[in-house]
């Protein structure tokens, strides 16, 4: 379905990055891959994924809260794909503390990589999307932009503003080919929640598991995380044809959270 498209999604060398990547190379998209950490596992994963259609996988490590590392990632794209028609801004980081004792460089990094990144790729993108007349933004914000939780101000104000530029930016676009959407998941067992999980054992003398428990008990009524693997099903669903007028939406996958 995506064969000929390239597709950029930052921080994919994990979590929900890595699961919307192999999920759109299934699909025949190019893909560039972007984050920190091994960048060759998670290369090869997705280069086996996309085999049967042949697809080219690159990867670029600019950090996403330097813009001018952005900048080279965008041209390098440009340059080495003819163009980023398939942008799914992932990246992100959390910090849990109040405000009155939030960092103030976390505050900061959380802003840049969470929120700024997105504006930057975004920029750098539509006018090539527009030129070529197809067109794909696709924002992973959270149910923290549609709700906050304590300890998560600079994450909650980030995820907020995500949804604000994802709507800004799906009208300027709103009758062109191009399309511009968030998705916002419930709790998704990666690498940034875990850590969430082995602070609250730590702190309240739980098990693994029961931390697990209480977190999803919590706020997510189906006491079920939501995968990677779902969230890049409803990542083509926005590629595809059937969802051209699917604009400015905030789709929550999120097993009922922000129902309640
Ligand atoms: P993760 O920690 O597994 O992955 C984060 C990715 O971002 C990694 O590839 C990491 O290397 C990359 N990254 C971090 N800082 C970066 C930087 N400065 N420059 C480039 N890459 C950077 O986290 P995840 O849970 O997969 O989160 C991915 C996205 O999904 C985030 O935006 C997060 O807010 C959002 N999200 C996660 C959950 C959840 O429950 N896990 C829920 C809602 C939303």
């Amino acid at each position: 379905m995506l064969q000929g498209k390239t597709a950029l999604v930052t921080g994919s060398t994990s979590g929900i990055g890595l699961g919307i990547a192999l999920t759109l190379a299934r699909q025949g998209a190019n893909l560039v891959l972007n984050g920190f950490g091994d960048a060759e596992a998670p290369r090869a994963e997705v280069e086996a994924a996309g085999r049967e259609h042949g697809i080219r996988v690159g990867f670029h490590g600019a950090d996403m809260s330097k813009p001018a590392e952005i900048e080279a990632m965008m041209a390098t794209i440009n340059k080495d794909f003819g163009g980023c028609d398939i942008l799914v801004n992932n990246a992100g980081i959390q910090f849990v503390a109040n405000v009155d004792e939030f960092p103030v460089d976390r505050w900061d990094a959380i802003i840049a990589i969470n929120l700024t990144s997105a504006f930057h790729t975004m920029r750098l993108a539509l006018p090539g999307m527009k030129q070529r007349g197809w067109g794909r933004v696709i924002n992973i914000a959270s149910t923290h932009g549609l709700v906050a939780s304590p300890g998560k101000s600079a994450y909650v104000a980030a995820k907020h503003g995500l949804l604000g530029l994802t709507k800004a930016a799906a009208l300027e676009t709103a009758t062109l080919p191009v399309t511009v959407n968030a998705i916002c998941p419930g709790w998704v067992l990666t690498p940034l929640v875990q850590k969430q999980i082995d602070d609250r054992a730590a702190k309240e003398g739980l098990t693994v598991d029961e931390a697990k428990r209480q977190l999803l008990s919590e706020k997510q009524p189906s006491l079920q995380f939501t995968t990677p693997e779902e969230l890049g099903a409803l990542a083509v669903f926005l590629c595809s044809d059937a969802a051209i007028n699917v604009r400015g939406q905030a789709w929550a996958m999120d097993g009922g959270w922000v129902a309640q």
